[in-house]
């Protein structure tokens, strides 16, 4: 490691010498600056790809991805600080893609990383003040539209921003953690809401969690859920666990262990986002699970084609030759219901029936739905 650090700097030295007047140096780790008076767009490229491509032959057996960012600078008086902070961003862009070593930064990448750091800045607080809602939306039986289960979806309601979509939050609390802390914040409200609606003599349905990829990963993830329903005192098959299908492909050894175990103890298990495109077929046979969720997409396209092309009813089938329920996701209309109820689905999820609501309303779809006592 040592022996390539010099090498890229003795690189670097090299070829900035023949351009005349500019600086460099290392910054911090494997990272490096250089600062040079700007000509044209492709003397930077070059530049940059001769370096790229003498660092490439040094170690001929590895293989040494470098990327770069590069900022040209329009405010002489920027902070230097603040000049590398963009070609640094640049750079990140470029990080893992195989296909892009170089880039320009742009004021879009600056508003993401901003916009990101805004929300992590946030976290903490909103989780403390309890800014973070689980929402419910209920699954409904397509044979009788009975409700049988309800998924739980978190909202987070800021002070200020107002309604942030999880498509916003979840990835990024994903890349950097924190969603393991969201997550379990979720599942015990989800159970203490259970424990209380069971104490009250609500006819209780199943509720599904999202089990997100980064919380599989954690060690005694087994040990905390089954904590969480002695906790509680309730049935592991009053929890369903949303595990997503591109979960599967990452490390399949440690999904199968970990999803066996929690069968084992009882809780159910369901693949999310099934036909989302990632192939997953074969895992099918390998894993054991209860329930195949249906991407929404996916339903849609295959609705979209003649029913005679549509692999709808044949997914169908092989679950349940699996002796696997089958849910659909985003049934919006009455015309996708009848579809699914068609090729034999056996639930369905979506604002046909009904949108995620708070929690006082899904407890009012509770009590219409019957009391036990
Ligand atoms: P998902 O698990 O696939 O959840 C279904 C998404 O589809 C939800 O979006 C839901 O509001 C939306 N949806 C439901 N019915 C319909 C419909 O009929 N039409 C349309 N167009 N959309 C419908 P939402 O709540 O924005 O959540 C997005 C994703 O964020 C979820 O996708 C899930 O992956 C993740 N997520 C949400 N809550 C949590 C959570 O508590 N933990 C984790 N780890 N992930 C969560
Ligand atoms: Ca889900
Ligand atoms: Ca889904």
């Amino acid at each position: 490691g040592d022996r390539l650090i010099c090498r890229v700097a003795d690189i670097i030295k090299e070829t900035m010498d023949c351009y005349g007047k500019c600086t460099y140096g290392r910054l911090t780790g494997d990272i490096f600056g250089i600062c040079m008076p700007f000509e044209t767009v492709d003397v930077i490229s070059q530049m940059i790809e001769g370096i790229q491509s003498r660092i490439a032959r040094f170690f001929v057996p590895y293989f040494l991805e470098t990327s770069a960012g590069i900022y040209i600078i329009e405010d002489n008086d920027m902070e230097l600080s603040a000049v590398f902070e963009k070609a640094y961003i640049a750079a990140k862009k470029c990080k893992g893609n195989y296909m892009m070593r170089n880039t320009f930064y742009t004021t879009e990448m600056g508003e993401e990383v901003m916009r990101e750091q805004r929300i992590v800045d946030a976290m903490e607080t909103a989780l403390r003040e309890q800014q973070f809602m689980v929402y419910f939306q209920p699954k409904n039986n397509l044979a009788d539209d009975s409700m049988v289960g309800a998924e739980a979806l978190v909202r987070w309601i800021h002070p200020v921003w107002g309604f942030v979509s999880p498509i916003e939050f979840i990835p990024l609390f994903e890349k950097n953690g924190f969603i393991r802390r969201l997550d379990e914040y979720v599942w015990d409200f989800v159970c203490s809401k259970l424990r209380e609606w069971i104490d009250k003599g609500y006819k209780v349905v199943p509720v599904s969690v999202n089990v997100s990829r980064a919380d599989i990963y954690q060690p005694f993830l087994v040990d905390y859920f089954c904590d969480l329903i002695e906790k509680y005192n309730i049935d592991p098959s009053m929890l369903h666990l949303e595990i997503t299908e591109s979960a599967y492909k990452e490390n399949p050894e440690q999904i199968i262990k970990t999803v066996e175990e929690l069968r084992q103890y009882g809780f159910i298990i369901e693949m999310d986002d099934f036909g989302s495109g990632y192939s997953s077929l074969n895992m099918l046979g390998k894993m054991s699970l209860d329930i195949l969720k249906l991407d929404m997409q996916f339903i849609r396209n295959e609705m979209a084609k003649p029913v005679e092309c549509s692999i709808l009813i044949d997914i169908v089938n092989m679950a349940h030759r699996l002796h696997l329920g089958v849910v659909a996701e985003g049934v919006e209309t009455e015309e996708q219901k009848e579809r699914l109820k068609s090729v034999d689905c056996d639930y369905a999820q979506g604002y046909y029936y009904s949108r995620p609501v708070p929690v006082n309303e899904y407890e009012h779809m509770l009590i219409i739905n019957g009391h036990t006592v």
